[in-house]
């Protein structure tokens, strides 16, 4: 497995677990037993029971005919937007329940910037009747109500960070804390394909249901079952690491990765990891991320919260490196026009961090039969009012 997490937890040079000595009981518990309890009879039966029932899966994969028309060339959507919650997210936060369940864990701690993860979090917290935490910083509590709000009409209590710069790192530094303090009846659950192994390992295989689904959808539309291309938005990588984890170590298929230029890849103001990125360490693994020459991390920008992160899971740096994945920056203003032109191309409004992916168009021209599969992470309902400030709709 060239691309693959190898057994120390590494993709390439990137993953590991570097982690503060007190936290490592924990997160060793974790690396001993996540394959095992994962792949347990009751374990999937319970896991796949849910993603149908509960979340709605399969997610429909769909032949944009009028999307294709206009680029020449075989769009299908991947249709993560409806999911119940309305995104990706909670493939994987349900995996974690049942994870923290089977470990015999009563209390779940989280962290979100822009609240998403904290959401599907407090979802399926409620969903098992577990007590559920969320670190989340000051500034973002202030500029996310709404998503504190669903936070807390699901039971969930969101603690506020208030050290820093009082935003997602912060948080992030909250959580670690009260998860060293409470290691026996704790579960942390992190909310993208990153943090220390096995953590991305273990949240892209619960995001592979993704390319497991397109292989079989595609079988049956297509009559193959590997498109030519899959693309998908980057922020720390898990709707990507799904989409393209069963199509990893096949060559033919094109892996295509969009991150988040913001204002402008020179502009001081983006998320552009590939290209401004360094190796460093961030939230517990060796990946690359946008710091300053002596280390200090960058605060990152985008338009969209979600890929508002400055580093990128250590499955994506290696498939960087390693020149398996096509990393393409995308700004605000490309990302909005593509959001628009999807909405009045298709009839769905796609979440601001999927427009960066439906973006692709703008840099890479594909051949009229090549078959494009595109990640479409979320529903744009959280992002209208950027669009509609955005777009002077109003
Ligand atoms: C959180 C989020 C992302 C970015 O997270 P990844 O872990 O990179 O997938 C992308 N799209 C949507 C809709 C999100 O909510």
């Amino acid at each position: 497995m060239k691309y693959n997490v190898n057994k120390k937890g590494y993709y390439g040079e990137f993953g590991g677990a570097y982690i503060p000595e007190m936290l490592y009981p924990n997160v060793e518990e974790l690396r001993q037993k996540y394959l095992e309890v994962m792949y347990e009879d009751s374990f999937q039966k319970e896991f796949n029971q849910l993603l149908k029932d509960y979340v709605g899966r399969p997610s429909p994969l769909y032949f944009a005919k009028r999307l294709s028309e206009k680029y020449n060339t075989k769009v299908y959507l991947k249709r993560e937007d409806l999911n119940h919650t309305g995104a990706h997210k909670v493939n994987n936060t349900i995996g974690q329940i049942l994870m923290a369940k089977k470990l015999g864990k009563n209390r779940i701690i989280a962290e979100t910037g822009a609240g998403q993860h904290g959401v599907a979090t407090a979802t399926v917290c409620a969903l098992m009747g577990i007590k559920c935490i969320v670190y989340m910083g000051e500034i973002d509590i202030a500029r996310q109500a709404p998503n504190v709000a669903r936070m807390k009409m699901l039971g969930a209590e969101v603690r506020p960070a208030l050290s820093g710069s009082r935003t997602l790192k912060d948080a992030t530094n909250e959580a670690i804390r009260d998860w060293i303090n409470n290691p026996v009846d704790t579960h942390y659950i992190i909310g993208s394909a990153i943090g220390p192994h096995p953590y991305p390992d273990m949240v892209t295989r619960f995001q592979s249901v993704i390319s497991e689904e397109i292989k079989w959808q595609l079988k049956e539309k297509e009559g193959r079952e590997n498109p030519d291309y899959v693309v998908a938005c980057i922020g720390g990588g898990s709707n990507a690491a799904g989409t393209y984890y069963h199509f990893l170590e096949n060559e033919e298929v094109g892996i295509i990765a969009v991150e988040a230029a913001g204002k402008g890849i020179d502009s001081g103001e983006s998320a552009a990891t590939s290209k401004l990125g360094s190796e460093g360490i961030i939230h517990g693994c060796k990946t690359l991320l946008m710091q300053t020459p002596d280390g200090q991390i960058t605060e990152p920008y985008s338009i969209s919260a979600g890929l508002d992160y400055p580093g990128v899971g250590p499955m994506h740096s290696h498939l960087y490196k390693s020149g398996r994945g096509e990393f393409y920056s995308v700004t605000d203003d490309e990302a909005m026009t593509a959001g628009l032109e999807l909405s009045q191309l298709e009839g769905i409004i796609p979440a601001i961090e999927t427009s960066h992916a439906l973006a692709i168009f703008d840099h890479k021209k594909f051949k009229k039969d090549d078959i494009v599969v595109i990640s479409l992470s979320g529903r744009g309902d959280k992002d209208l009012d950027t669009y509609i400030d955005y777009f002077k709709l109003k």
